[in-house]
């Protein structure tokens, strides 16, 4: 039998991206366009669709190339079904649809965070580990149980990534903010003590950034960094090791866009080795949406005999839960 090969794609917020991972997770190619700040101010669903549509087919035709592959040597096809943004999932999801459609491929919808989960996970080695998942989209602490991923803890407002970038707004700063707001935290030298959501596993932080924004201009800005940094990722880290006290994981993975920190990436592994757990995180690039973690969830479906599901009823959708996806290769 020779190797299968699964194109994912990707487009729940500002990439749109295409990759092709074959059946032993090897990386044949990993093409990305970002919406650029400027094009929209933050994140615009309108105009990030329309970037989307104007970029795939170029997107989806250097993935080919670089894997050194045509359309018709694809065994199946992974797209991001949610959550995300509607305008934008519906241009990833109307390109699968075509692709599965006119080539007569195997469509497999993907839970975009189960991606980021299953990607970590695979390149990282863990076998069961607690997830931590810090982007824009997400701010959830996971772990596998009875056949799903299951939510320990999560954001009961906004997430970790937003609270950077809205916080970055505030001072001029474009998106993505955060990793401005990394460095700028970096010069800071005295602590302001902030509110401190935490509700059992879940963390509050819309209370934090109304307290930040209101002292910008009163204190130096280094130091409203440095400690809404402090405050927020104090809180994660703590929710986390509620977590990891009822669910006694060995490993944690931490990914999505501020997983890039590494305050928060240091300050997470104080924590996990009290405990004699390990903690991981991706190279960068890998943290930031792909088309890699699309393919690779496409795979294990591919390989695990899940049935795909028909053209008609790829559909989109945009608040789902990870709960609500069975997980058939684990
Ligand atoms: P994602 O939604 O996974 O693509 O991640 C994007 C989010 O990650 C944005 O909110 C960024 O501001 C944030 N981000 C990226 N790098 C960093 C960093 N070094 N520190 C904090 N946040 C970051
Ligand atoms: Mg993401």
């Amino acid at each position: 039998m020779g190797r299968k090969y699964v194109l994912g794609i990707e487009s729940t917020a500002h990439t749109f991206a295409t990759a092709i991972v074959d059946d032993e997770l090897n990386i044949l190619s990993d093409v990305r366009d970002v919406v650029k700040p400027g094009e929209t101010l933050g994140i615009d669903p309108k105009l990030t669709a329309e970037h989307h549509a104007n970029v795939a087919p170029q997107v989806l035709k250097k993935a080919l190339d670089d894997a050194g592959m045509d359309i018709i040597d694809i065994d199946a096809v992974a797209y991001s079904m949610g959550p995300g943004l509607g305008p934008a999932l519906r241009i990833g999801a109307t390109v699968a649809r075509a692709i599965a459609y006119k080539f007569k491929k195997p469509l497999y919808p993907v839970h975009h965070g189960i991606g980021h989960i299953e990607l970590t996970s695979s390149l990282l080695g863990f076998k069961d580990p607690l997830v931590v998942i810090v982007s824009g989209g997400h701010t959830s602490i996971l772990s596998f149980s009875l056949g799903r991923w299951r939510t320990y803890g999560e954001t009961l407002d906004i997430t970790l990534g937003n609270l950077m970038d809205m916080f970055a707004r505030k001072i001029g700063i474009p998106f993505p903010g955060g990793p401005k707001i990394e460095e700028i935290a970096r010069k800071g030298r005295k602590y302001i003590e902030m509110p401190y959501g935490i509700k059992g596993n879940n963390m509050v932080y819309s209370g934090l950034l109304t307290y930040a924004t209101q002292l910008i201009g009163k204190e130096p800005v280094e130091n409203i960094a440095y400690s809404l940094q402090e405050t927020a990722f104090t809180v994660l880290v703590e929710a986390t090791e509620r977590a990891l006290t009822q669910v006694s994981k060995k490993e944690i993975g931490l990914t999505g866009g501020v997983a890039s920190n590494d305050r928060l990436y240091n300050m997470m592994c104080d924590m996990a080795s009290e405990h004699g757990v390990k903690v991981g995180r991706l190279e960068k690039k890998y943290n930031s949406d792909n088309g890699v973690q699309i393919a690779v969830v496409g795979i294990l479906y591919m390989k695990s005999g899940y049935a795909p599901v028909p053209v008609e009823e790829a559909v989109i959708k945009q608040r789902i839960r990870v709960e609500e996806v069975e997980v058939p290769w684990r």
